[in-house]
């Protein structure tokens, strides 16, 4: 019996101009890192920070060679740790895996068993992967609503980059759970799939792109923003009173060209989310609403498989707004 798989394998470009260079490789269990639990993958994702790993943009990855993936679902095949058994079904996000070790586009890994969390018993393996890192930003920012005490009486929520990966699902879930939600995006194609989500009403993203007053009408109760700079500025001017907004991306942009105006006269609250380095806590509590708050048809919806051999196409194509909802990676294929 052969114990090699195939691997997704960067290495460090010499000319620092160029991209990193990728190829998919034959790997055996000795090439794979140091850790105390094997996966055998099912499934990995397509996300955000991994079109900026395969590409190059923005450093992501720490140390050459690298097996890019941020994230992955899949069976335990062998351990040394007491809290996980083979057979055990496990989903891994974040921790830097990745970006400073390796991740998720392989057939196999080996990893640290504290950055497993076990996968729900109702949820499959490509289910989890479809919601991945970017779903689970999306229920850590409605998480953080309702701990704020906003409700679907409270008003309307607006999520912003909604035709992508976080905003796609963070859309799926707010309208199961009774809120009333507007979508924004630069894509008009994507009107009707956004509202066969449950958006109930989607504006353009020029309506928020230009610099705004400090202060607008009193419009939306939370919001998801997965996009920054001047879109979160014109959605913390435009927040009810006492409402909050969750800010969980940068896809326009890292800047906050904003004013202390809506926090001092209308007492909005913004809530950072970061899904890499989130506590065990919380992350069982994130799936296991997931599991029950997400309906599987909706993400199913904004859900499409794609083999690991085109990766290297994909990764411009979602850091340019491109792919719609999440893009779940066969590295079998
Ligand atoms: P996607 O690329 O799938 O979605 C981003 C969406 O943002 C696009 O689909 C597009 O939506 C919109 N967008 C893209 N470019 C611009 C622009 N220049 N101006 C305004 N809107 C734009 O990425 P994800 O959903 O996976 O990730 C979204 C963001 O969240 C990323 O910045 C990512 O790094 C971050 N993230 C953060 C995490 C955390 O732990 N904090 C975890 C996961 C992701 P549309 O076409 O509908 O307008």
């Amino acid at each position: 019996m052969t114990n090699s798989f195939q691997a997704l394998v960067v290495r460090e470009n010499t000319d620092p101009s160029g991209a990193p260079l990728t190829a998919i490789e034959t790997l055996t269990d000795a090439d794979l890192p140091a850790g105390d639990v094997v996966v055998d993958i099912d499934y990995s994702s397509l996300n955000y920070k991994d079109g900026m790993a395969l590409t190059g943009a923005g450093r992501i990855i720490r140390n050459f060679p690298m097996v890019p993936g941020i994230d992955f679902s899949g069976t335990v095949a062998s351990s040394t740790s007491p809290d996980f058994g083979v057979g055990d079904p496990v989903i891994l996000t974040g921790w830097g895996v990745g970006e400073r070790f390796w991740g998720g586009y392989a057939e196999r890994q080996r990893v640290r068993s504290e950055w497993l969390v076990q996968r729900p018993a109702e949820m499959s393996s490509l289910r989890a992967m479809a919601i991945g890192t970017a779903g689970l930003t999306a229920m850590l920012c409605v998480l953080a609503l309702q701990d704020g005490g906003v409700t679907p009486t409270s008003g309307p929520i607006i999520v912003t980059g909604a035709a992508g990966g976080v905003g796609s699902v963070a859309i799926a879930i707010l309208a199961n759970l009774g809120y009333a939600v507007t979508a924004v995006t630069g894509r008009p194609e994507e009107h009707d799939y956004l509202r066969s989500l449950g958006a109930s009403d989607v504006i353009d993203r020029s309506a928020l792109a230009a610099p705004g007053k400090p202060l607008q009408a009193e419009t939306w109760a939370g919001a998801v923003d997965a996009v920054g700079s001047t879109m979160l500025a014109n959605v913390l001017a435009q927040t009810k009173y006492q409402g909050v907004v969750t800010a969980c991306g940068l896809a326009g942009g890292t800047d906050l060209p904003s004013t202390v105006m809506p926090f001092i006269l209308r007492g909005v609250r913004l809530q950072g989310i970061d899904s890499v380095m989130a506590d065990l806590a919380t992350r069982n509590r994130a799936w296991s609403r997931l599991a029950t708050d997400l309906p599987e048809s909706a993400l199913d919806t904004l859900t499409e498989v794609v083999p690991m051999s085109s990766l290297a196409g994909r990764a411009a194509t979602i850091l340019a707004g491109q792919t719609r909802g999440r893009l779940v990676v066969d590295p079998h294929s």
